[in-house]
Parts: C-alpha cells; structure tokens; sequence
C-alpha cells in the first residue's frame, strides 16, 4: 500500500516546496517505525526540520542583501582598545530597541576607531533578529540617487533607501558634498524620518558638517531629522547627551539667515539608550 502513498506524499512535498522535510522524509519515516511517535509529534518534528531549513535561508538571503563590506561582530570589538567608548551604551544598542523605535545612531570619530566596524556589527545583530538592513556609503548613495535622477528612476531609488529597516550610511564627510548631491541625502534622511533606522558614521564633528555640505541650510536639515530621536556615539572621546549635541547645532544654525525647520521647541529626544553614565558636554 505504502510505495505508492509514499510517492505522492514525496510529490506533495515537491509541490509545496518543502524541500527539507521532502528530503527528511525516508529516515523520519524509518525512525519513525522505531520510535513510534504519535502523529503530532511525528507531523511536527519534520515540519520543524523545514521551518529550519526557511529560516537559515532567509537568514543568508538577509545577510546577501545587506552588502556589508566586511563581517564583523560585537564579540570581536575590543572595548578595552577604546576606553572613551560608553560599553554599556553599546550593549543597549545591541538589543536594537532602538532598530523598533525607529531611532537613529550617529557614530563620530576620525578614521581607524571602529566606526564601521559598529556599524556592521550592529547591522549583523538586526540581520539576526529578522530586520532587513542595507550597507551603503554615503558617496555611493548619492551617486546612485543621482545617477537615478538623470535616467528618470529617482522615485524608484528613493523607494529602494526608504526599503530597508536599518539603512547603514558610512563615510559621511570624506567627500565634500554639492548642493545637489546634498538635496540627495536630505531626501533619503528625511524620507526615512520616523520611518525607519539610520546608522550613520562620521568623521566630522556636528559643529563642522557645514563645511561636508558647502551649505548650512541642507546641514541643519540633515541633523534636525537625524538627531530627533537619535543616540550619538564619539567613539575618540566622550559620548553625548543629546543636550551637547543640541548646542552645537544651534550654533550651527545661528549661522543661518532664516530658520528652516518649525522643530526648534522640541529639541532632541534623549532616549532611554542613553545610558546614565554618558555625560553631557
Ligand atoms: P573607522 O570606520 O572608524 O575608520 P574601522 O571600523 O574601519 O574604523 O576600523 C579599522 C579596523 O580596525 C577594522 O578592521 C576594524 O575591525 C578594526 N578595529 C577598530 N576598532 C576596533 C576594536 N575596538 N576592536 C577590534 N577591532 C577594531
Ligand atoms: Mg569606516
């Protein structure tokens, strides 16, 4: 009787696409004969194998999206090379409440302190707990917004940023950046407001991003919707309340002729990532 069954149990598997369970299925089933499980337990256990199976492809499907550039983890980071770094403001991070709050990182430091290696290793933990992530610098994303924009994709790029629920931009500040290709940034920033996570990694302090932008105006703009709600590491020296980093743009912003945001009364969320131990500047 059971040759035949058997037959169309392993096509109905094929159909379905289970292909881990399909696989399974003949030593399930001499194991079976064995142990003589009940048939919850039996239907169970060789669903489990292929829900397994799903998982660990979506992981790597997740992990090839992402394009990070290298693979690093929170376990490899020495904290004890870096002693001006907040560790516990770190680990908060790494529950990535603040990746379902929607809140934002900014990582500031100079080159070789580990910047892009938080990021990626922050992204990783997102990967793992089921977030989509994307690696990106940030004169890749304007060079490909504005590739977009001249062959009429714009709106389809702009979707793209908009997609990931952690949008990782490094790099900001090597490359001194246009109006235009700033308009750029402003729009992915700006889009993902509220929306969704950016880590963004810096080599310039807040006080200079004038000097990234060649343009005061898009500058503020950029770090209003940033540092909304947002945790700012300096990875060489203290890391800040958002008080600090709230004078500092209000220095930047004194600059301006006109205001260019209704935000001002509401200052800068101090999270609940920011650990008691940070200290304002
Ligand atoms: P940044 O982005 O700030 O310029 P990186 O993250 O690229 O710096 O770090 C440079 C190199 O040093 C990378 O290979 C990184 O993995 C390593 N590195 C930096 N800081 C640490 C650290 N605290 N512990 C372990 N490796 C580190
Ligand atoms: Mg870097």
């Amino acid at each position: 009787m059971s040759d035949r069954i058997y037959q169309r149990l392993r096509e109905h598997l094929a159909y379905l696409k289970l292909g881990a369970a399909a696989e399974r299925l003949a030593s399930a089933l001499e194991q079976a004969e064995q142990d003589k499980p009940s048939y919850t337990r039996f239907l169970h256990d060789l669903l489990a194998v292929e829900v397994r199976a799903t998982e660990q492809r979506r992981l790597d499907g997740r992990l090839r999206f992402a394009s990070f550039p290298a693979h690093k983890t929170l376990e490899q980071f020495d904290f004890d090379a870096q002693p001006s770094l907040d560790r516990r403001l770190v680990e908060e991070l790494a529950t990535l409440r603040f990746v379902q709050e929607k809140a934002n990182l900014l990582l500031i430091g100079p080159p070789g302190v580990g910047k892009t290696m938080l990021a990626i290793a922050l992204g990783i933990k997102a990967v793992n707990a089921g977030y989509r992530v994307y690696y990106t610098t940030a004169a890749d994303l304007v060079a490909r917004t504005t590739r977009a924009a001249i062959e009429g994709r714009w709106q389809t790029t702009m979707r793209f940023w908009n997609g990931p629920q952690v949008l990782i931009i490094d790099e900001l500040g090597y490359l001194p950046m246009p109006g235009e290709a700033a308009a750029h940034l402003f729009q992915v920033i700006s889009r993902r407001y509220e929306h969704g996570s950016v880590i963004l990694t810096t080599n310039r302090g807040i006080a200079s991003w004038g000097e990234i932008f060649e343009d005061t105006t898009v500058a503020v703009a950029i770090l209003d919707r940033l540092l909304h709600h947002a945790t700012v590491l300096q990875i060489d020296g203290d890391s800040y309340r958002m008080r600090g980093h709230r004078a500092r743009l209000q220095q930047l912003r004194q600059g301006l002729d006109a205001p260019t945001t209704n935000r001002d009364d509401q200052g800068f969320t101090t999270t609940p990532m920011s650990s008691p131990r940070s200290r304002p500047s």
